[in-house]
């Protein structure tokens, strides 16, 4: 079987050099373990912070070593109670096509007749983001004007949504005009501005008249100046991340958040927050997510590439976002 290793720690937009893959044997379970076929791997932003040697919330990925995160997988042989031949789980794991784990690290998925890989965007870490993010963080309210960058991305696909269900008019950045029609046409959201297409803060002012109560940050960097200005007494500003900073090389000088005054001039808050810091109300949010998921109240879009090789690709895609909504990896079929 194919393991992806890091092979050398990129500075600036990873590359050839950055990945390698090696074959590795494929284990057999012992008592309490499980024999697990990968069906899909989630590549996200954050994993570009764990390629360098900072210290960050989450530690470095070590060089040689293989790269690791969210993994949908079928059970294809038990030696546990817990889990049977065909059940699907998510765990955190290695990239690779096939593991053996312990029962107990991994979780059973159900989807509700969903895709499986709905456990790693909608239904997993980025709709969680979006949830946390945008009801506990950015509450939004009626009539409202919230504006979510990355907004046809995994987080900011969900948030938006989050934010319309609330009654807020809602507005998405975007580098596409294709993504500029999936979040108003199918998503919902009232308009969206394209920052590729230069002038942001005038298509920004334009779009929100009555300027902004929530700015859900998903990208950092100068995209915020032509929000910062239009900014409500007493806006919220939930910061998820800063994915435009991910990428500069180790001399270049983050250009930041050049927010401070309008912070003050406005009185808004400004939160960073990880969705792990909400760790003890995932069993409220879940059947939440869940139920407008299944019901269709919530939609959302994958991008999936196909075949375990395939993953460096998709990762850098996130980049020059190739993807719309969730960016996936399929491996194997059910
Ligand atoms: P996305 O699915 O949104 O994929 C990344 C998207 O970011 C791309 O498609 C691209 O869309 C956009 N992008 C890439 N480079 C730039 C740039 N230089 N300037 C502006 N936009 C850019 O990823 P996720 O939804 O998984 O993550 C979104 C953000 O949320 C990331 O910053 C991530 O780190 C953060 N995050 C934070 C968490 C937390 O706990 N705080 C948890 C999960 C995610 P476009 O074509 O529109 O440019």
């Amino acid at each position: 079987q194919k393991q992806l290793i890091l092979k050398e720690r990129p500075n600036g937009i990873p590359d050839k050099d950055t990945f390698a893959f090696r074959e590795v044997e494929i284990e057999e379970p012992s008592e309490e373990e499980v024999l697990l076929k990968t069906l899909y791997v989630s590549v996200d932003p954050y994993m570009r912070g764990r390629m360098s040697a900072a210290e960050s919330y989450v530690a470095p990925f070590q060089v040689g070593e293989p790269l690791s995160g969210g993994i949908v997988s079928q059970v294809i042989e038990s030696k546990s109670d817990q889990l049977s031949k065909g059940d699907i789980v998510r765990g955190n794991l290695p990239f690779q096509e096939y593991h053996v784990v312990k029962a107990n690290t991994v979780h059973k998925v159900d989807t509700n007749g969903l895709s499986p890989s709905v456990a790693l965007g909608a239904l997993g870490m980025p709709g969680l983001t979006a949830y946390f993010g945008m009801m506990h963080i950015g509450e939004p309210k009626e009539n409202e004007t919230v504006v979510v960058s990355g907004a046809a991305g995994a987080v900011g696909q969900i948030a938006g949504q989050l934010a319309k269900q609330a009654g807020a008019r809602v507005i998405g950045i975007v580098g596409s005009d294709e993504k500029a029609t999936y979040i108003t046409e199918e998503l919902g959201y009232d308009a969206a501005v394209n920052y590729k297409k230069g002038q942001l803060d005038q298509q920004l002012k334009q779009a929100c008249p009555n300027g902004i109560d929530v700015y859900f940050e998903n990208v950092g960097g100068d995209i915020g100046d032509a929000v910062w200005p239009l900014l409500n007494t007493f806006a919220r500003i939930p910061v998820c991340g800063a994915i435009s900073s991910y990428n500069l090389k180790e001399d270049e000088q983050d250009i930041g958040l050049r927010v401070q005054w309008f912070l003050i001039k406005s009185r808004a808050k400004m939160q960073g927050f990880l969705v792990g810091d909400f760790a003890d109300k995932f069993s409220e949010a879940y059947p939440i997510l869940a139920e407008k998921v299944s019901s269709g109240e919530l939609k959302f879009e994958e991008t999936i590439k196909e075949g375990f090789s395939s993953i460096p690709d998709a990762f850098n895609g996130l980049f020059s976002g190739e993807n719309i909504g969730k960016q996936l990896v399929k491996v194997a079929d059910v």
